[in-house]
């Protein structure tokens, strides 16, 4: 079966962008030229009548280039005030970016409580929906101007699959400074080998995760993504991680092209969005 082909009729899709793909890394601000790509691809894949939702790191990122901080801001406050002023300036982007092609973009910040409390996921749940209905591409980070240790996912790689897992989505795609999953780290070991297809995620793959993916700017690792297709495929979306160094591979990704690596939805009737958050919020 092919499974790649499969990939074109997915209907609700949602794309992790990482901070190391959307920043210069000498300066750490924007890279406006790859965020013009990224938004044209995705207004086309919303033209074509999918529901997409872009899950958008960067606000820490770009407030510190902002700034002017030198390195990555290291106390909570400060991060905290890097997000104020970077997610603001993030949106303003995407926004303008978005309007040049007559595609509305609108905003969701999220912390674990907008996922432990009841009432919360509900209505978070409900503003996903609308949007969607209305056309309209939600783009979603952790609300960092608020967040702390209590309260946060941490990473975007585990909150893009627990969107993905809320909205019933059927594809996640991660896009990030990595090809794809390797059989070991392939900057430290040269004979380690690509995997395209992964049709079972059973630990033998999770052992294959390092805690690291070398990016200086994002947060997440081949662990934390790992973790993701955990969540999503056992919610029941497929999940690609791919490199976002060119962002014209979102096009090829939804053609059926062999990039990145490929994670199969398996769904588990033993999977509980809600268990999952639990074990997060009480770790
Ligand atoms: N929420 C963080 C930010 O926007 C990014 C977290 C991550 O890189 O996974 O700066």
């Amino acid at each position: 079966m092919d499974y790649r082909e499969k990939l074109k009729d997915k209907k609700r899709i949602v794309f992790k962008i990482g901070s190391s793909s959307l920043t210069h890394p000498e300066t750490g601000k924007l890279n406006l030229t790859k965020m013009e790509i990224l938004v044209r691809e995705i207004t086309d894949l919303c033209n074509q009548g999918k529901e997409i939702v872009v899950v958008s790191s960067g606000a820490i990122g770009v407030g510190s280039a902002a700034l002017g901080l030198p390195g990555k801001p290291e106390r909570v406050e400060q991060k905290q005030a890097c997000a104020a002023i970077g997610q603001a300036r993030l949106m303003m982007i995407y926004q303008k970016l978005f309007a040049e092609y007559n595609q509305t973009a609108g905003q969701i910040l999220m912390t674990k409580n907008t996922m432990v409390n009841l009432l919360n996921r509900r209505n978070a749940q409900n503003t996903f929906e609308e949007l969607l209905r209305l056309g309209v591409i939600p783009i979603v980070n952790e609300n960092d101007t608020i967040s702390t240790y209590e309260i946060k996912f941490g990473d975007n790689d585990t909150l893009s699959a627990i969107v993905a897992a809320l909205i019933g989505a059927d594809l996640l795609v991660l896009l990030s400074d990595i090809d794809g999953l390797f059989t070991d780290d392939p900057r430290e070991n040269p004979q380690a080998k690509f995997i395209d297809l992964v049709e079972n995620l059973d630990d033998h793959y999770m052992q294959m995760a390092k805690e690291s993916t070398g990016s200086l700017v994002g947060t997440g690792g081949m662990a934390t993504k790992l973790e993701a297709a955990r969540i999503s495929t056992g919610a029941g979306a497929d999940m690609v991680i791919a490199n976002g160094k060119d962002f014209r591979v979102i096009h090829k990704i939804i053609e059926g092209k062999p990039e990145g690596t490929l994670f199969l939805a398996n769904p588990k009737e033993e999977f509980y969005l809600i268990d999952y958050i639990d074990q997060l919020v009480n770790h």
